[in-house]
């Protein structure tokens, strides 16, 4: 027997009728993003492995279990130092550095729509392959409260201009301060959870010492009781970061965007200083989180770019449809079906197509002839406004039937006017 394929677990075919849904969100995210100032950017769906790395942190969970690396068949030593994008943010500082946008722009807001890849077990809301809408603001000297804010209130906008309403979504706010209170964070958190370090899984007592704030991400339900129990607080923030954080909630609530501040939000990786924050739907169940970001003001340099600011987030396209919980577009309707009842009305009607695919309106037929009944009920599988019914009958007249199906109204049309049919489908 012929073996038969199956897409890799953990990716989707996105088939024709659920592609409208996403065609719809992405020129939503499109408008709305513009309408900030943020400009697109494409970056190749690879880059060196080395970079997230470096970005992310050797102790993220996405570089040490979710890098999906790239092989080369051939001996190409090059292949083997790629890997997929698992998210945005390390390529587009990469592209930032290399392209020297600091000298050309005071400040750079770049978005991107695509897909990254991440190699995990997968389950529902958990893929391999998914897409995120994503923007970042990158340069020199532009850390503000106004623009966190700002990047803030864009993605929530951009989840209402999708569909969802502010019930649906809940926004947590929290910040890691500066470089120098997330390391007095590390400490703060240390002590507090060194008491109840046996109650911790085997995977958190290893994050006890290399990644401490991974400890506050964990599912397990012990850790999650322990993290519950500490009583977090701002204590390890200098002034000036607390000053800084008063200031985005106080612009978020200018602009009536109501926010929840969570002391235990951290952000699963390395680059983050100040504002982080976290979008979640919470009936999406486990995998509840639409989209997240947050300041990264040192990863420029870290990555041996200038010392510029930065801030960004990136949202699940795939959960921000669940979340609208629909799975098909509204029809996308065919503006014309031809009906041919005889071999001379095909070959009629196939000229007729061209010239009214010609003046800009779709147009579709069968290419074989089969009964009146079969053709028309094609036409209403194509959602077709218009019908055209060419038999014996019409061709000796020299006419053709147009039938509006929105209305059943229907005229015969002379032949050779096919202007006549057009003005039809535009509705003159
Ligand atoms: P992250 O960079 O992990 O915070 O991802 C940002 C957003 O992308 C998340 O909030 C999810 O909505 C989405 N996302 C991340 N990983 C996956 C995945 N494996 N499958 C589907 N969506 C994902």
């Amino acid at each position: 027997m012929t073996q038969k394929f199956s897409l890799p677990r953990g990716t989707a075919d996105i088939l024709p009728h659920e592609v409208a849904l996403w065609q719809d969100l992405e020129t939503k995210s499109r408008n709305i993003l513009s309408r900030f100032g943020y400009r697109e950017i494409r970056t190749p769906l690879f880059e060196e492995t080395e970079l997230f790395a470096r970005s992310m942190g050797q102790t993220s969970d996405i570089v040490q279990k979710q890098m999906l690396a790239l092989k080369s068949q051939n001996d190409e030593a090059d292949a083997s130092n790629f890997a997929l994008r698992p998210e945005g943010t390390a390529a587009i500082v990469r592209s930032y550095i290399q392209n020297d946008l600091d000298k050309k722009e005071a400040i750079s807001k770049l978005f991107y729509v695509g897909p990254m890849f991440r190699g995990e077990r997968p389950q529902k809301g958990r893929l391999r392959q998914f897409h995120q809408v994503g923007a970042e603001a990158i340069g020199p000297n532009t850390a503000s409260p106004y623009l966190d804010a700002e990047l803030i209130a864009m993605a929530v906008n951009l989840l209402k201009e999708a569909g969802l309403s502010a019930g649906q979504f809940h926004l947590k706010l929290n910040t890691l301060g500066s470089s120098e209170d997330k390391e007095n964070f590390s400490k703060y958190l240390r002590e507090r959870l060194k008491p109840h370090l046996s109650q911790l899984c085997p995977d958190c007592q290893n994050r006890f010492e290399r990644n401490v704030f991974r400890i506050l991400d964990c599912k397990n339900r012990e850790c999650r009781a322990v993290v519950a129990g500490l009583k977090l607080d701002h204590s390890y923030l200098s002034e000036d970061s607390r000053k800084y954080f008063g200031d985005v909630c106080s612009a978020l609530e200018s602009l009536n965007i109501k926010y929840e501040v969570s002391f235990a939000l951290v952000r699963g990786l390395d680059y983050y200083t100040h504002t982080v924050f976290e979008i979640s739907c919470p009936a999406l169940g486990s995998q509840d989180a639409l989209g997240a970001g947050g300041r990264y003001s040192g990863l420029v340099s870290q990555l041996g770019g200038p010392q510029v600011d930065a801030i960004g987030f990136a949202l699940g396209m795939e959960r921000v449809l669940l979340a609208l919980g629909k799975t098909e577009a509204e029809g996308q309707a065919l503006d014309l079906w031809l009906v041919s009842m005889d071999e001379k009305a095909l070959k009629q009607n196939f000229l007729v197509a061209k010239q009214v695919r010609d003046a800009g309106f779709s147009a579709d037929m069968s290419y074989k002839l089969s009964s009146m009944k079969s053709q028309m009920r094609l036409a209403g599988k194509m959602k077709s406004r218009y019908v055209i019914i060419l038999g014996e009958e019409e061709l000796g007249k020299g006419v053709v039937t147009i039938k509006n199906m929105q209305n059943g109204e229907q005229e015969q049309v002379p032949l050779k006017d096919v202007a006549k049919i057009i003005s039809s489908l535009r509705g003159d």
